[in-house]
């Protein structure tokens, strides 16, 4: 029996954007199984708490019926996560350059910490490639239009969130 390939796309999705659902569109495609890993520690703090970040990828994945994608969070180290759930490979999306910094040490740390991982990176699409979290936090904070950058559940939670903010 051939086992199933399952990897892990773990990130702080604060929020799900366009460009992160390409990179879980494309990923089935590949691998049998994505899970899309919330990361519970990271020094960033999110505007979202993990069950918030995790509720909208789930909606956005049944929503767009993307099949073979299981949404879940995590605390500590990744490798650690992985061997929990039996699974060796790693996704991560690559924008631009400076993504590249990031990316290429933190693969090589969790080789290190447990050699039979791989990271595979997908290059992020043409139209998503300048789209991140925090860009669109920013613009939705000042008003602008994201429509084009994150889907419309996202965009009302978003609003939401300051507008709590700001009558606060
Ligand atoms: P992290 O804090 O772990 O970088 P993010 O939620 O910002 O978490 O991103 C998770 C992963 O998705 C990262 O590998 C990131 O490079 C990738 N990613 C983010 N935005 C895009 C995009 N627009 N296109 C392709 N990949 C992306």
């Amino acid at each position: 029996m051939m086992t199933e390939r399952v990897a892990v796309y773990p990130g702080t999705f604060d929020p799900i954007t366009y460009g992160h659902i390409d990179i879980i569109k494309r990923g089935v495609r590949i691998f049998d199984k994505i899970i899309v890993a919330v990361a519970n520690n990271m020094h960033k703090s999110p505007i979202f708490n993990v069950e918030e970040r995790k509720n909208l990828i789930k909606n956005i994945i049944s929503q767009d019926n993307i099949k073979n994608v299981d949404v879940d969070s995590f605390d500590g180290l990744l490798v650690d996560y992985l061997k929990q759930k039996n699974a060796k490979i790693i996704i991560r999306g690559l924008r631009v350059v400076t993504d590249f910094d990031y990316e290429f040490v933190y693969s090589m740390m969790n080789k290190k910490l447990y050699n039979e991982i791989e990271t595979v990176f997908l290059m992020a699409s043409e139209k998503y490639s300048f789209i991140s979290s925090t860009l669109i936090k920013e613009v939705t904070k000042f008003g602008g239009d994201i429509s084009s950058y994150s889907p419309g559940i996202v965009i009302e939670k978003l609003k939401e969130k300051y507008n709590k903010e700001a009558n606060k």
